[in-house]
């Protein structure tokens, strides 16, 4: 079996087209989708993915906002402008990029963005409501990862579902949303023993565990979907997945590239979670 290939890209640009006709009707009603960014210290992975953000911004028609801290910064700091922008009624999502410098606490600074305005999905009211099935905005990753399903026309109802990592950005919402849909869902984590016992087992195996190659043809069941969230860069400049790409491709059904598989969904979701934040504020002035 040689896998069909699911062009994240090519669904990213589809989903943009209608995020740009949404934001015109907003536009048209007074409201510009705004999105602020809060960056702290100089991680030069991070200013990648910021970078990438705000262009996907710029190409909907989203007005973004930057904020630049030294990696030194107080909390506090960071904090106080957090509430700010809460109160700001041209800012409809607030986004901390993510990995933060070692004196702030993560939860604290992730529960001061007002749950309205959490277009990352990282507030506890928001992962609570992912628990029963009633978030106010889905995890971006995650959520790309469900409409690339939807838009493959791949049904999760009763198949049986693995994720391989827990984390809280995307193993674990990722697993939570798999299981709403009804999905038999099972999460392995670095500790998972024997991990090729489970994932044999995948009709779906979504794979965020940042490890190059942890997947191979062996641990994979004939005509799975397989979607390779992992972003791994090799020492030669490479960048890959987690997933032996030519390997499993030969066993699998469908497969997600990398790049051009989950990266542009991400980034796509968080533009689509600002516009329905400003889709709200409008319906609330109604
Ligand atoms: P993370 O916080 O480091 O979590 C990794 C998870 O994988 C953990 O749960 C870990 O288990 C598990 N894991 C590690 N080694 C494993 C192994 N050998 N077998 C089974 N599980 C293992 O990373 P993350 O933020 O979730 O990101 C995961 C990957 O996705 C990274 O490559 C990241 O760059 C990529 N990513 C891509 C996108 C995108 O848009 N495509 C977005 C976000 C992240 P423990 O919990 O036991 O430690």
């Amino acid at each position: 079996m040689t896998a069909k290939l699911i062009d994240g890209s090519k669904v990213a640009l589809g989903i943009r087209e209608e995020c740009k006709t949404r934001v015109e009707a907003l536009v048209a009603r007074g409201i510009v989708p705004g999105l602020a960014v809060i960056v702290v210290g100089n991680d030069p992975a991070s200013a990648v993915y910021v970078r990438n953000k705000l262009r996907a911004c710029a190409n909907v028609g989203v007005r973004s906002f930057k904020y630049d801290y030294s990696a030194d910064v107080a909390p506090d700091v960071v904090v106080a402008k957090i509430k700010e922008l809460n109160g700001r009624a041209d800012v409809h999502g607030i986004l901390v990029q993510l990995p933060l410098p070692p004196q702030f606490q993560l939860a604290q600074v992730l529960n001061t963005i007002s749950a309205e305005k959490d277009v990352d999905g990282f507030h506890l009211y928001n992962v609570g409501g992912l628990v029963v099935g009633d978030t106010v905005f889905p995890p971006c990753t995650p959520y790309g990862v469900v409409k690339l399903l939807d838009y493959e026309g791949i049904s999760v109802e009763g198949k049986n579902v693995v994720v391989v990592g827990a984390s809280n950005i995307v193993g674990k919402p990722m697993a939570l949303m798999l299981m709403q849909r009804e999905a038999t869902v099972c999460i392995c984590h670095a500790k998972t023993r024997d991990l090729a016992q489970f994932t044999i087992l995948a009709d779906i195996l979504v794979v965020a565990a940042g490890k190059p190659n942890l997947i191979v043809p062996q641990m994979v069941k004939t005509g799975a979907v397989v979607i390779d969230v992992g972003i791994n860069r090799l020492p030669d400049g490479r960048l890959v997945g987690d997933v032996d790409f030519e390997g499993v491709s030969e066993k699998a059904s469908r497969i997600t590239p990398v790049p051009g598989g989950v990266g542009p969904m991400t980034v796509t979701m968080l533009l689509v979670n600002t516009i329905a934040s400003a889709e709200r504020r409008l319906s609330d002035r109604a």
